[in-house]
């Protein structure tokens, strides 16, 4: 793990712990995560994080709004994959980040507290993981 990804974790976990989050840390996400951070935090104040949980197993993936007109929606699991093309193209390819704007807003808003929740069977889940 890089050292960029190891601060970046102490201050997710920091964030989950207090349910909010202190200029100080926006501050270095917005250093780590540059204009992909900004645009995180535009979905979250959108609440265009939803969390959908299976039941009984409680995984759980996120669906997380794109900010075209389009309104696409991306299945993404916050900490190693989303089905956008920029996880694809920039990350994957060129490893130039350490993730991309909807895995950044999933993560923000799962620390907040923050995500539309929906439960759906285990078998629903299944499914929808199938689609990716
Ligand atoms: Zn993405």
């Amino acid at each position: 793990m890089s050292a960029s990804s190891l601060v970046a974790e102490s201050v997710w976990r920091s964030i989950e712990s207090t349910r909010s989050v202190t200029d100080e840390q926006l501050s270095i996400l917005h250093f780590l995560f540059g204009k992909n951070f900004e645009r995180a935090t535009r979905i979250v104040d959108q609440r265009g994080v939803k969390r959908i949980s299976g039941e009984p197993s409680e995984r759980s993936i996120f669906q997380v709004v794109g900010e075209s007109r389009r309104k696409e929606e991306y299945f993404c699991f916050a900490e190693h994959y989303c089905a956008c093309y920029s996880f694809f193209y920039d990350i994957v390819n060129k490893g130039e980040q350490l993730c991309c704007k909807h895995q950044l807003a999933a993560r923000l808003a799962a620390a907040l507290g923050a995500c539309i929740e929906v439960k759906v069977s285990d078998e629903q889940l299944a499914q929808l993981l199938v689609k990716i």
